[in-house]
């Protein structure tokens, strides 16, 4: 019998990890069962529990539960810990539950397949929740001359960057701290989603300098699109969705999955 794998969120009907893993499945041999289930908002720890029952062997985990994901794990990676949230789980021995985060890896995999330097250079995080937790300590580890975390509630900006300045040169504020210029800009805001933009300066990226928006969407975000307009190069989050998913599929299967296809096929998938 297949092994069974899920997504858990709430929405989570249109999300992509489904298509992702079956694919990941195929390209690899391995007999995989990859659904979506909604957990209700107050019910995930109990969707999940159930899901193991049935014989449930991993799930990722999306919005809104990354942070209740971390509150339920047995044993935590060092990169989940770090984090504070969890976007894979392992239903282990014994009923023993095993937690990573494989947003941050994911995010560097994309940024490396775009070729976007990372060592010396100055990068703007924008926003401060999970996704930008998650992708702080291995942005930190590529020795940046300075990460400098933007977010709406300023404090929030300031308590993340006093959490990893052991692991390098960042400090964080509300948007009237906003100074650039930056080689990178990466936008872990979820304002893309309603098609807001950030109180954004004009002088906001050095010559050559890059936008990555971790949302996706058929067409590009607000963000991107202002930083094309403002000289910048615009890479959106689809590469790093695929990344992360691949990095689970990993700690799942010890089987590596190529990611090019994927991403072309989710892609095409994308614009249709
Ligand atoms: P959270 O809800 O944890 O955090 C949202 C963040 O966005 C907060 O810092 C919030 O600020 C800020 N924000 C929300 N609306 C606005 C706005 N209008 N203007 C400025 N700031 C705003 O979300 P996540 O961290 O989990 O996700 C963030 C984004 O990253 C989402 O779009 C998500 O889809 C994407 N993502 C993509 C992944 C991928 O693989 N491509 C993986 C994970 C996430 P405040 O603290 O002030 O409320």
């Amino acid at each position: 019998m297949s092994d069974h794998y899920c997504v858990l969120g709430n929405p989570v009907e249109h999300s992509k990890s489904p298509l992702i893993h079956q694919r990941f499945g195929e390209q690899t041999g391995q007999e995989i069962v990859y659904t979506a289930e909604l957990a209700p908002l107050d019910g995930f720890v109990a969707t999940w529990r159930a899901f193991c029952e049935g014989g449930g062997r991993g799930a990722n985990v999306t919005v809104p539960f990354k942070e209740q994901a971390f509150a339920l794990c047995d044993t935590l990676s060092e990169r989940a810990r770090r984090a504070g949230a969890v976007n894979t789980l392992i239903n282990g021995q014994n009923g023993r539950v095993y937690g990573d985060n494989t947003d941050g890896v994911g995010l560097l995999r994309d940024l490396d397949a775009h070729h976007i330097p990372l060592k010396g250079v100055r990068i703007l995080v924008l926003g401060a929740g999970g996704a930008v937790r998650g992708v702080l300590a291995p942005l930190l580890e590529r020795g940046p001359r300075e990460v400098v975390i933007i977010n709406r509630t300023g404090a929030k900006a300031a308590a993340l960057a006093r959490d990893f300045a052991d692991l390098g040169a960042v400090v964080g504020g509300g948007y009237d701290a906003l100074e650039g210029p930056f080689d990178l800009v990466i936008n872990g805001t979820s304002a893309s989603l309603a098609g807001e933009l950030p109180p954004l300066p004009e002088a906001l990226f050095t010559p050559g300098g890059f936008a990555y928006d971790m949302m996706y969407a058929a067409e590009p975000t607000v963000f991107l699109r202002w930083a094309q307009d403002h000289g910048a190069t615009p890479v959106d989050g689809l590469g790093m969705l695929v990344e992360q998913a691949a990095e689970a599929f990993f700690l799942w299967r010890r089987v590596r999955p190529d990611t090019g296809p994927v991403r072309a096929l989710l892609r095409r998938a994308l614009t249709g």
